[in-house]
């Protein structure tokens, strides 16, 4: 039933029409943290995407979060019996505050080492002001830079105990947005884990004639290139509305098919993505409004 919604919904581009401005308001709001698959688990809250992946040699934490995230995602690291000083290695979807903002109190509190895309290294180490986009718009836009320890380019991996994660460079929503992928094992299966990293055209991104990004039409279509490409069993992303996350989470049952095993779902998305980036590109490049 959640599942049919879902699919219907997500078909239907209502889950992923909302602009990040406009869910602003969940990223606070909590949401139970929870066991994903194999070693990944999910301690973000409503509206914003933190992933636990564990390791006998201590965890990797997908993004931070907003600035007041590192608390929540603190006791949702606990309340799964992991230790948030465990965490050593941070790496995020991309470098926009509801992902990256709270890297700086998080690397503070456990020393994780911090492992960002090239291109987005500029933005996450001047706290936001050389985005290309929200740079000049001050606000909840801007956050403690936060210096990088480790910068990653396309198809670079982070291995700790026995995890191997690889960084596809996806850009466009921004010039180093990250698509991680990594292998698990489950049921005696091998299957593929995405972390979508954002295939959104934001509300008033410049698609033709962008001073500060010129080649962003362009990168986005290299970007659905390899998102098509990449194999996906389990699909995950920067927001859990990517992935219709509150109806799989009311689907999982002890024992019951692991709803987060959404092949269909992954490909629905990105092919609504891609059409809803094509149609903004139209609409620009006809001079029509943002
Ligand atoms: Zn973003």
């Amino acid at each position: 039933m959640f599942r049919t919604l879902a699919c219907a919904a997500a078909l239907l581009g209502l889950f992923f029409a909302a602009p990040a401005a406009e869910a602003a308001d969940d990223y606070l709001t909590p949401f139970p943290a929870h066991h994903v698959i194999a070693n990944i688990y999910y301690v973000g809250s409503k509206g914003q995407a933190n992933y636990l992946i564990t390791t006998p040699q201590g965890n990797i934490l997908i993004n931070s979060g907003v600035e007041k995230s590192p608390a929540m995602i603190k006791r949702s690291i606990e309340k799964l019996g992991f230790k948030y000083g465990d965490t050593k290695i941070l790496l995020i979807s991309h470098a926009h505050f509801d992902h990256d903002a709270g890297s700086a109190k998080i690397i503070k509190d456990t020393g994780a080492k911090y492992e960002v895309m090239d291109a987005d290294v500029p933005v996450v180490e001047s706290g936001g002001k050389l985005d290309f986009n929200y740079g000049d718009k001050g606000g909840k836009n801007l956050y403690p830079p936060t210096k990088v320890d480790r910068v990653l380019h396309d198809g670079d991996t982070v291995s700790l105990g026995g995890t191997v994660l690889t960084a596809h460079k996806t850009p466009g929503h921004t010039k180093g947005c990250t698509t991680w992928t990594m292998q698990v094992r489950d049921g005696g299966k091998t299957l593929n884990v995405v972390f979508v990293g954002s295939p959104n055209v934001n509300p008033g991104y410049i698609l033709v004639g962008n001073k500060k990004y010129p080649n962003i039409a362009q990168d986005y279509e290299k970007t659905f290139e390899i998102l098509k490409s990449l194999p996906a069993d389990v699909f995950l992303g920067a927001h859990g509305d990517y992935y219709g996350m509150d109806a799989k989470y009311a689907e999982l049952t002890p024992g019951g098919p692991n709803p987060f095993i959404d092949a269909d779902g992954y490909k629905a998305y990105i092919a609504n993505r891609e059409a809803a980036f094509r149609k903004k590109l139209a609409e620009q490049e006809a001079g029509g409004k943002l």
